[in-house]
């Protein structure tokens, strides 16, 4: 019923758009509407309903929060910091990471005792990919340091990855801001000790902990009611998926040329199995063995520590009060959107949260 009255509603006020020369209504006082008509922007704003007033106050509420914080409160009390001199070779880097259960590192250079960037899985990522167009070179890659690294992205032109650092005094806002430019995916906290005149990172900053500081601290989260399906944030097109027998080294390929950092494996119905990430490839190579590289995305899988989370999913109805209720709880990275049939509709990143909640809106405002 109400999506009869709606068409019809619609054609009504289409009907009422100015028509091309020659080409306006038809008839006694029918106008004709062609469908193309239909595709047409409407003029007249929607109304604004509570769940659309709710969603606005809910996001000023998390701005209004983060541009009360500096970047150290997001902290917990007590953290470790786990930095790489960039003198290590990359499979002993590997070997730290995997012991200690992080994917990523600052680097440091002792040479000059200064920060040297941020070692993270697309590093290795390309690590993997230089050794696949240079297979002749495989024999040295026991001894590529850290430092190699900049060579292999010139040799590979790719480009480099983002040095991004902030002060832990600043805004939490404008250094959110500041990284959703930049593309990077983690905020080094780097602050400079008048002292000694030198600069000391203090800590790195994921898109899960900004998201779980949120969750936890803005109550007007449970505002954000409005479903994904309408306010369509995340990826629904071209999803780049795979399957269980696809290689590894295939995947890695396509996942580099994309830029994302995952896929989701599915059945030939599009049904998800699971989700391949780049961080499962830091398992794959840490025996060094680059021959694993050839396995299949299931045998790969199958490797995963036994307290791997597992995948989160969300359908196209779940509001963001829900996924804060998720992030809330548990260790999220990112939401695979299915329906009922558990068939894959698209992949909600959390850097896609992240954009959502800082410039939903503000664009309008200018
Ligand atoms: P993040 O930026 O949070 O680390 P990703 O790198 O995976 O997450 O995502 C970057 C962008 O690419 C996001 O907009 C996300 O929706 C999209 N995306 C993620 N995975 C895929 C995929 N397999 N196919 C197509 N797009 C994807």
């Amino acid at each position: 019923m109400s999506t009869e009255h709606e068409q019809r509603a619609g054609v009504v006020q289409h009907s009422t758009l100015p028509q091309p020369d020659g080409d306006s209504a038809v008839g006694h006082g029918t106008p004709f509407v062609r469908p193309s008509d239909l595709l047409r922007p409407r003029t007249a704003s929607k109304p604004d309903r509570p769940i659309d007033r709710d969603e606005r106050a809910g996001l000023k509420a998390i701005r209004d929060f983060l541009r009360l914080r500096n970047c150290y409160e997001v902290l917990p009390l007590s953290f470790r910091l786990i930095e790489l001199d960039v003198n290590l070779t990359v499979k002993e880097s590997l070997n730290i990471l995997v012991q200690c259960g992080i994917v990523s590192a600052p680097l440091w250079d002792s040479s000059t005792s200064t920060y040297a960037g941020l070692l993270t899985v697309n590093d290795y990522l390309n690590v993997v990919r230089y050794y696949n167009l240079h297979a002749d070179k495989l024999k040295d890659v026991d001894n590529l340091l850290l430092s190699d690294l900049k060579e292999v992205e010139h040799i590979l032109q790719v480009k480099s990855p983002e040095t991004i650092s902030t002060s832990p005094e600043a805004i939490l806002y404008d250094a959110l801001r500041k990284q959703l430019v930049s593309r990077a995916r983690r905020i080094p906290l780097v602050s400079y000790d008048s002292e000694s005149q030198r600069s000391m990172v203090v800590s790195v900053i994921t898109q899960y902990r900004i998201l779980k500081f949120i969750a936890v601290n803005v109550n007007e989260t449970d505002k954000l009611r409005k479903p994904l399906g309408t306010i369509r944030i995340g990826t629904y097109e071209n999803v780049f998926r795979c399957s269980m027998e696809a290689t590894v080294l295939d995947v890695i390929d396509e996942m580099v040329t994309r830029n994302v950092s995952s896929v989701p494996v599915c059945t030939t119905d599009d049904v998800l199995l699971n989700v391949f990430e780049a961080v499962d490839v830091i398992e794959l190579l840490k025996s060094g063995d680059y021959s694993n590289l050839n396995w299949s995305v299931g045998r790969a899988l199958a490797q995963r520590r036994a307290d791997h989370p597992g995948v989160y999913t969300c359908s196209l109805d779940d509001g963001l009060d829900t996924i804060f209720d998720t992030i809330r709880k548990s260790r999220v990275h990112r939401l695979t959107v299915v329906d009922e049939n558990n068939v894959l509709k698209g992949v909600l990143s959390l850097s896609d949260i992240l954009h959502y909640i800082l410039i939903e809106g503000e664009e309008a405002k200018h």
